[in-house]
């Protein structure tokens, strides 16, 4: 079921959102060739505790997971694509860092993912971080009421499909708002015009990834959340929480 939310509502899920935002950009700073993903996690941290917010991910543990989530981030490092766990792995020069994160503020949630490059960064994971952050923005462009899901999908896939990339099977965005998960699905692929329409009121996070090589598939890590590349290739993420309103997308977890 579908919860549309006021714009009172959407006012509050901003201040979530905003602390998401910063919390991404604290841990970007920080991010740095020795830096381990543990001390990222903990920058996190430190900004959800300093705003009085808390964390959506940590102990969160849906039906696949074989253990709640131990951190407040998921990092994903080069070919991990979406929901590595926080290790003391230092990053090292040239790598692709995803970091998703989500706030719980007011009784709201945010939630937003960033990817990047540290030290000295190749051309390709250029390249695809931009692909990434390029359909996140076409999808949003397109959240807008009259619409439908299979619009926001269609958007984004189109992006990543011009661009060479895969998109991994059966991952993508969803309906948020009390709490992180909420109806309905969002698809990083699809037909256009079909699937629900949108309507002002709506709150979903929209959030391509995208795989270098090319492939759908992925597999798992024996920690049972990180996914993997099939073929080592490496993998791009780029996420916000967006309000679908009369005026058009509103991003809730823009800086
Ligand atoms: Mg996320
Ligand atoms: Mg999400």
């Amino acid at each position: 079921m579908v919860k549309l939310k006021t714009n009172p509502e959407i006012d509050e899920m901003r201040e979530a959102g905003r602390v998401v935002a910063h919390a991404l950009a604290a841990v970007r700073s920080a991010a740095a060739v020795g830096v381990s993903l543990l001390e990222l996690d903990r920058t996190a941290r430190e900004v959800l505790d300093d705003a009085g917010a808390t964390s959506p991910f940590l102990s969160y543990r849906p039906q696949f997971a074989p253990v709640p989530f131990p951190a407040v981030v998921c990092a994903s490092v080069n070919d991990a694509i979406v929901h590595g766990i926080p290790d003391d792995y230092r990053l090292r020069d040239g790598d692709l860092v995803s970091i998703d994160c989500g706030a719980q503020l007011g009784g709201w949630a945010g939630d937003s993912a960033i990817s990047f490059t540290v030290g000295r960064a190749r051309p390709a994971d250029l390249r695809l971080i931009a692909t990434a952050e390029e359909a996140l923005a076409a999808g949003i462009a397109a959240a807008r009421p009259g619409n439908r899901i299979g619009d926001i999908a269609h958007a984004v896939g189109s992006v990543c499909r011009a661009a060479g990339y895969g998109i991994p099977d059966g991952f993508g965005g969803h309906g948020i708002g009390r709490s992180m998960h909420e109806d309905p699905g969002v698809p990083n692929e699809g037909p256009a015009g079909r699937g629900m329409k949108l309507r002002a009121g709506m709150v979903l996070a929209i959030e391509p990834m995208l795989t270098a090589g090319g492939t759908d598939d992925y597999t798992c890590d024996p920690d049972g959340w990180t996914l993997r590349t099939v073929d080592g290739s490496r993998a791009a993420h780029a996420e916000h929480t967006v309000a679908i309103t009369a005026d058009g997308p509103r991003i809730l977890t823009a800086p």
